[in-house]
């Protein structure tokens, strides 16, 4: 059964136990190295940052917890925790365990508000709002291309955001009645790094064939749709696959990102804000680096002339939207192989 440890050296670790315990999930406190054995996912509870990470060095955790998240134990942090997963905070403190590519600024909302509470959109939680307790919060002030922003206030700046097994909010879930985040790390985040599907909760089986793949040879998948829920599919579906994913909602980031991080094959939506899809994939073809990655159109644009308008974007092949997981695997890895891939028709997954 999974366990799921809370860091308890100070803030409000008591909270989490019992929203964790109260959804069935057995909950551990985490003081030692030793009490991380045999956690499946850690919470990093709020609480005030310089104290837990002069805890953390003074009780040895600090260098144990550096070396299980690179390994890709699954962290959430809230509040506090999400500044101590931070790998740059905008300020003189030295950032802490240096696991997310974020850049985060501490008590960003100043005296006067100090805390306040909000109802934010979370779409990968579903419709409705997520009341949200900002507490001396943080902000996440900028975020690297592996990063998925999952929730913003009105002024667009993000508050809750995640980069594969690690997931950073700047409020506190665990003081409401609200238990969709927790289930959400839960079910979804630590499942997903034990090998049950993210979006049914099925186990999903890695390619037996290989095995699990080293970090430094998994093909990057870049995928570009301003569909958040689709790259919220693509991340956690092709990770569970063993890629590596980077996603971005906008086209021109999107050819920054490909530029930067040399992807191995990159989905791309036609109809994008913006400027289209074909306009991006000309782009991406004017780039001497990106002239042969592959690249494959995923829409539900439809037209007779789809395929054709495609390559002469310089498309390597079209998939339709929604498209069958494993068809989307079979594409990505007849690409990766060279392979010409099948006719826009035969790799719809839809009747
Ligand atoms: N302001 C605190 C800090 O910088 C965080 C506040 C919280 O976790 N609620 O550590």
């Amino acid at each position: 059964m999974t366990t799921i440890g809370v860091l308890a050296l100070q803030g409000d670790f008591r909270e989490h136990r019992e929203m964790l315990e109260g959804m069935g999930v057995l909950a551990g406190e985490v003081r030692t190295a030793r009490d991380l054995d045999g956690v499946q996912g850690l919470i990093i509870p709020g609480g005030e940052s310089t104290t837990i990470v002069k805890l953390l060095r003074t009780s040895g955790l600090l260098e144990v917890l550096q070396r299980r998240a690179r390994e890709g134990l699954p962290i959430w942090g809230t509040c506090a925790g999400m500044i101590l997963l931070a790998n740059r905070l905008d300020e003189a403190g030295l950032p802490a365990l240096q696991a997310m590519d974020i850049t985060v600024r501490r008590n960003a909302f100043g005296r006067q508000v100090d805390s306040f509470e909000t109802d934010l959109a979370i779409p990968i939680l579903g419709n409705d709002p997520f009341h949200a307790v900002f507490i001396r919060a943080p902000i996440i002030e900028a975020v690297g291309p592996g990063v998925e922003v999952l929730a913003r206030l009105p002024d667009g700046r993000p508050v809750a955001a995640r980069q594969g097994p690690l997931l950073a909010t700047a409020f506190h879930p665990e003081l409401t009645r609200d238990t969709r985040l927790h289930r959400f790390f839960v079910e979804q985040i630590v499942g997903q790094s034990q090998g049950s599907c993210l979006t049914c909760g099925t186990p999903i089986e890695r390619r037996s064939h290989e095995g699990p793949r080293e970090a430094a040879c998994r093909p990057t998948v870049l995928c570009i749709d301003d569909d958040p829920l689709v790259l919220h599919f693509d991340r956690t579906f092709l990770e569970g696959q063993g890629y590596r994913i980077l996603v971005t909602e906008d086209g021109l980031s999107g050819i920054e990102i490909a530029k930067q991080e040399r992807p191995d094959v990159i989905l791309l939506d036609v109809m994008l804000r913006g400027l289209s899809g074909f306009d991006i994939c000309r782009k991406l073809r004017e780039e001497h680096a990106l002239a042969d990655t592959p690249i494959v159109f995923l829409t539900v644009f439809d037209s007779p002339n789809l395929r054709a308008i495609a390559r002469a974007a310089g498309a390597t092949g079209v998939l339709h939207k929604p498209a069958d997981p494993e068809m989307l695997v079979a594409v990505i890895e007849q690409v990766l192989h060279g392979k010409i891939i099948p006719s826009p028709r035969e790799s719809c997954s839809e009747p």
